[in-house]
């Protein structure tokens, strides 16, 4: 049932593991809607990593990595054409403020 309001609610955040206050959090959603909540569950991050995640959309992830090739280059090779095609198709990658 539902967890005491009382108690604190703790998440593990998906990246570094760690314990964090649910409301501390942020969601993540794999596919990157956030915002469709419907028969979902969210899984976490705790602020520090969540600000280490790439915002672009992914939706056009998969044809991006396929026009790359990607697992057919080694991995530098491949990282210097996925950032460099990304900035061609997106712009440049603004830190989030
Ligand atoms: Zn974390």
């Amino acid at each position: 049932m539902w967890p005491s309001r009382r108690r604190t609610e703790t998440v593990t955040c998906l990246a570094c593991g760690d314990q964090v206050r649910r409301s501390a959090a942020r969601e993540y959603d794999k596919y990157g809607d956030r915002w469709n909540r419907e028969d979902k569950t969210f899984e976490h991050c705790c602020k520090a990593c969540h600000r280490e995640l790439c915002h672009l959309p992914r939706n056009e992830l998969e044809g991006l990595l396929v026009d790359l090739e990607a697992g057919r280059h080694d991995t530098d090779a491949f990282l210097d054409a996925y950032l460099t095609e990304v900035e061609r198709r997106y712009g440049r990658l603004e830190e989030e403020s």
